[in-house]
Formats: structure tokens, C-alpha cells, sequence
């Protein structure tokens, strides 16, 4: 089978001069769960941004899905990752007022799917993440493991091919985050490949690969 995602001699020097990554190669075949493990200033959220095409290399390539990202234009890019790719980031990043349903249904917009399919996935999504009693719940009355739950939801309600999860676990209580790692593990035993950002190293020791980094380089 061929990689899911391919880094090779990635370096990424931002505006102004600071470099966050450093020839950096990585290969992650589909199914694999991955923990992307170091201390704060270590480049992880920057390897996101460039496995989730938000940001683009200064030098190497970046393959997602077999396609080299640099070969893409804006708008390809943003289709390949609306429908390739599933986001959760530590603050949940959920719009206050809307309910689950909602939420989760939103993210289906980008991929071109009708309302009424849209909610019908909404809600199988959230039944999937065990939040089929919330269905009408907004971000206020959840709690914080319940509402990364929805975030994980609507990651995953596209069915992408990898979910990129950025400190999933940062602004959880040590039972809610478990619960949150837990449930990464079985849509990863599902199908999905599955990355992890964490400076956390017993999360980290949980998953079955670890990739350490440090000062922008893989250790
Ligand atoms: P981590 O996720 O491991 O904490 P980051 O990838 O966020 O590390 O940051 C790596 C380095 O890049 C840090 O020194 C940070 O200050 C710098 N950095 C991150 N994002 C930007 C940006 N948008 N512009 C300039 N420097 C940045």
C-alpha cells in the first residue's frame, strides 16, 4: 500500500526568520495511529500545518494521498483536505449557539453534501462518538470531554482518510482526555489514520508509534 503521508526533507522558516522545522522526514501508511511527541517549540503544530495543507514547505515535499502538495493550486488543496482530511484542536474550536447536529453538519458544507444527508451523517457521527443523547445540546450545556467529542465528530463525519489532532487532550481533565484518547484508538481500529500532537508522554506512550521531536528535527 502506498504512504498516506510522505514528508521528505521538510524545513519550514517562517516570516521573520525563525526556522520550526528542520530536514524533517517522516512516511505514514494508512491505518497507522501516530503520537507526534515533544516539548513546546518543538515544530509539531507546524508538521500539522503541512500534513494538513494549511501551510506550504519552504524546502522538501510534502505528499498527502499520493499527491504532492506543491504541485496543487489553492483550490485543489482546499478540496483535498476538506475531503481527505479531519482536524481536532485543543480549544475545540466550536461555534457558541450552535448545537451538535449543527456543528457537525457544518463541517460537511466544504464537501458539497445536501442538509439532509448532512444532518443523517451529523448524527451518526455523533451516535459513533457516544453522544447520541446530545444531539440538540449547544458548546454551553456539554462538558469539556463532550464537547471535544463533537470536535472529533465532525472531524470524522466526512469519513477522511486521516484526523490530525492537535493537543486533543491540552484542555482536559486527566478521565476526559483518556475517554478522548480512547475513542481516537477505535475509529483508528475502524479505519482511520490518526496523528496525535502531544507533549504529553504518557499519552504518548499509549499509541502504538511514537515520533519525538525536538528543536524541529525528528529524533
Ligand atoms: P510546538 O507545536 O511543538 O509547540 P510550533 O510548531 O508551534 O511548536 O513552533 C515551532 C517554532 O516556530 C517556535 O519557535 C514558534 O515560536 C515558531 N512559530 C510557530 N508558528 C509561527 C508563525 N506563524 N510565525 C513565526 N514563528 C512561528
Amino acid at each position: 500500500m502506498s504512504a498516506v503521508i510522505e514528508l521528505a526533507g521538510v524545513s519550514k522558516t517562517y516570516r521573520g526568520g525563525v526556522t520550526a522545522l528542520r530536514d524533517v522526514d517522516l512516511t505514514v501508511e494508512p491505518g497507522e495511529l501516530i503520537a507526534i511527541v515533544g516539548p513546546s517549540g518543538s515544530g509539531k503544530s507546524t508538521m500539522l500545518h503541512l500534513i494538513g495543507t494549511l501551510d506550504r514547505p519552504s524546502t522538501g515535499t510534502v505528499r498527502i494521498d499520493g499527491h504532492d502538495v506543491a504541485a496543487l493550486s489553492d483550490r485543489q488543496l482546499s478540496a483535498l483536505r476538506a475531503r481527505r482530511i479531519g482536524f481536532v484542536f485543543q480549544q475545540f474550536h466550536l461555534a457558541p449557539g450552535r448545537d451538535a447536529v449543527a456543528t457537525v453538519a457544518d463541517g460537511l458544507l466544504y464537501a458539497g453534501v445536501p442538509k439532509k444527508e448532512r444532518e443523517r451523517r451529523a448524527e451518526a457521527a455523533l451516535v459513533r462518538v457516544g453522544l447520541g443523547d446530545r444531539l440538540g445540546h449547544r458548546p454551553h450545556q456539554l462538558s469539556g470531554g463532550e464537547r471535544q467529542r463533537v470536535a472529533v465528530a465532525r472531524a470524522v463525519a466526512g469519513d477522511p482518510a486521516v484526523l490530525l489532532a492537535d493537543e486533543p487532550t491540552g484542555n482536559l481533565d486527566s478521565v476526559s482526555g483518556a475517554a478522548v484518547v480512547d475513542l481516537l484508538r477505535e475509529l483508528n481500529t475502524a479505519g482511520t489514520t490518526v496523528l496525535v500532537i502531544t507533549h504529553d508522554h504518557e499519552i504518548a506512550g499509549r499509541l502504538p508509534r511514537q515520533v519525538p521531536m525536538l528543536d524541529g528535527r525528528v529524533v
